[in-house]
């Protein structure tokens, strides 16, 4: 193996403060590589397209805990929902729906994160706070048997300066309090805050993170 994925990921957990739960993003590498990070204990793991995803959980051991990472198109839902364990990037109601119709076909219960779009970039995907509170605020959610909202996903920007990254954490933490008082009161399940990936994830820890999302520093580079 070209790579040290055992010693990098005992690098990575030992930097991670208790609580904080580390999903290994092994998108585009190999199952060598992840059966490498299994046999040193480590279980869940994040992927961010169906086809490879489903192709990888074929042929890798059933106990692992599969994230969905990425942009999720709504037809593609029923493909991953007789077995994911969590859909972070929720970033609309029609996707949340969908999520829910599946899951009720294989009597589950999908974990979900509301993806927040905080960075400054155009391209990334996500609800803005506003979009986000209006989501929450209609209620429909609330119906959903099907789905657990756990929480709050998002991506910093891809920048240099460590005080916007901070800043953007800041923000997206403040927000995860406030929708946390008003809706999730009484919701233990809803304390999730999933932020920091290879590049920032030490200063999420610093910044509320509760769950990072860490490729490359593990894996390597990705070849596309
Ligand atoms: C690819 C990806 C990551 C991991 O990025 P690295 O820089 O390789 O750590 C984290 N989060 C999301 C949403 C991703 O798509």
């Amino acid at each position: 193996m070209e790579y040290d994925v055992k010693g990098n990921l005992r690098e990575v957990l030992g930097l991670l403060p208790e609580g904080v739960r580390l999903v290994a993003i092994s998108k585009f590498h190999p199952n060598e590589y992840i059966e490498a990070a299994y046999e040193e204990g480590q279980r869940v793991f994040g992927e961010s397209h169906e086809q490879e995803l489903s192709r990888k959980v074929e042929s890798l051991p059933k106990d692992i805990e599969w994230h969905f990472i990425g942009h999720l198109q709504t037809n593609k839902v029923k493909y991953i929902a007789p077995y994911i364990a969590m859909i972070e990037a929720v970033d609309s109601l029609k996707l949340l729906k969908e999520i829910n119709k599946q899951a009720a076909k294989h009597d589950r219960v999908i974990k979900v994160l509301l993806e927040l779009h905080i960075a400054a970039e155009e391209t990334k995907y996500g609800l803005t706070l506003d979009a986000c509170r209006q989501l929450l605020e209609e209620g429909e959610w609330k119906e959903m048997k099907n789905v657990q909202i756990c929480g709050l996903m998002m991506m910093a920007s891809h920048v240099d300066d460590q005080h916007q990254i901070a800043s953007e954490f800041d923000t997206a933490a403040r927000f995860f309090d406030e929708v946390k008082a008003k809706y999730f009161a009484d919701c233990p399940a809803f304390c999730e805050r999933s932020w920091g990936m290879s590049h920032d994830y030490q200063l999420a820890v610093q910044h509320g993170s509760t769950m990072v999302r860490v490729g490359t520093t593990i894996f390597g580079p990705r070849v596309y």
